[in-house]
């Protein structure tokens, strides 16, 4: 089985981007590598994490994520099934992935969203059994969290990014934010640590609530993490002049807590500081500002069935010809030697600060956060 990486919109260019003939690159491969081997790039980086977006689909409209109409869905046959997933699953925990993070589009939408946390949850790795997390608007988690902890759901991040009424309809088009609040009280109760809640920084929209906004999830008993605001809105608007930076963030909370690095990030996107001493810590995702690129260990998973090994790629790994092949498809060693294409595609870093930087077609909700 050859893997063959499909371009989207124009390749960017630089040094780190050659666009390989599809042969050379799948010639590339380790042709000795198979299902069992590690997920290692040609930067050395072990791929341990997969974000499995399940729908393009939300409940909001977050200015920076998705357009308030005209959005382009995916059509809903493009969508992997259950069983599609699972394959893909299997697989890649077989390979080393150890954590899956669902997320979307609002991942809740999803109507057998109970039923792919248990079967993804059953699945083992070398490692033992992997791990499951979530990336919720926290809207419907009140009516289902209980069946997902029981079906094995792992771990929380919830994302808010304002507590104002009125800023949150602002920002979200859409007047839910005591549903959000719902849905992070019923996180909240249910005991599943560390629980995290996710804010992007914005200029003139919620930089004045970081104090506050760190201080909310401490009484939620969650840690609050800071994500400073990338190009993948679907309105192509990101102004990089506009946007609020770790160093800004760090420097608004400063005024309040003491801050102290804490060691030993590995592969985590975010940075983290005690406030004060501790316990109590906050987090900071700069991904534009201070890349963290050389630790990354995530690959990603459209859902309708692309591999991405970054979020800012142009390239996608196309598995539906894989899963829905005339020959039935599906075969465990095709779907392995389009993981390994992935990850062998990879660059060493992003090109979000380079001047020939292209923004990726799909906003985020398409991608999977
Ligand atoms: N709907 C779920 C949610 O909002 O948590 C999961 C999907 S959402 C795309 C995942 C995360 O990406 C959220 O925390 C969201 O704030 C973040 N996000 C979306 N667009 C972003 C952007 N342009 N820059 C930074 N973070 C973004
Ligand atoms: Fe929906 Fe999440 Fe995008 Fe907001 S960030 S529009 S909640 S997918």
């Amino acid at each position: 089985m050859t893997a063959i990486p499909v371009t989207i919109g124009m390749p960017r260019t630089g040094v780190r981007d050659l666009p390989l003939p599809a042969a050379l690159r799948a010639a590339a491969v380790d042709p000795g590598a198979t299902i069992g081997d590690p997920l290692v790039d040609t930067h050395g980086r072990v791929h341990r994490d997969l974000r499995i977006s399940l729908t393009d689909r939300c409940s909001l409209r977050c200015t920076y994520c998705m357009p308030e109409q005209g959005n382009e869905w995916l059509a809903r046959s493009s969508i992997l099934a259950l069983d599609e997933i699972e394959r893909i699953a299997r697989v890649a925990a077989a390979d080393g992935i150890t954590t899956f993070r669902l997320t979307g589009g609002e991942p809740l939408l999803r109507t057998d969203i109970v039923e792919v946390v248990r079967r993804l949850a059953a699945i083992s790795g070398p490692a033992g059994p992997v791990e499951i997390a979530m990336t919720t608007n926290g809207i419907r988690l009140p009516e289902l969290l209980p069946g997902l902890v029981e079906a094995g759901l792992g771990r929380l991040n919830v994302s808010i990014d304002t507590l104002r009424r009125d800023r949150f309809h602002a920002l979200t088009r859409r007047d839910r934010l005591d549903d959000v609040l719902a849905g992070i009280a019923a996180a909240a109760a249910s005991g599943l640590r560390p629980l995290k809640l996710n804010a992007v920084a914005m200029r003139d929209v919620n930089d004045d609530e970081l104090v506050e906004l760190v201080e909310f999830a401490i009484g939620c008993g969650a840690q609050l993490r800071f994500i400073e605001q990338m190009p993948l809105d679907a309105g192509h608007t990101w102004d990089r002049a506009r946007m609020v930076t770790r160093d800004e963030i760090l420097a608004t909370l400063s005024a309040r807590w003491s801050l102290t690095p804490v060691a030993g990030r590995g592969g985590a996107p975010a940075e983290r500081w005690t406030l004060d001493g501790g316990p109590h810590t906050v987090g900071v995702i700069a991904s534009v500002t201070a890349p963290f690129c050389g630790d990354c260990d995530r690959l990603r998973l459209t859902a309708d069935g692309q591999l991405r090994n970054c979020l800012f790629s142009t390239t996608e790994y196309d598995l539906v010809p894989v899963l829905r092949g005339a020959s039935g498809g599906g075969e465990d060693v095709a779907i392995d030697a389009m993981l390994r294409s992935c990850v062998h595609g990879k660059l060493p870093g992003h090109a979000i600060n380079d001047p020939s930087f292209l923004q990726p077609a799909r906003g985020m909700n398409a991608i999977g956060g």
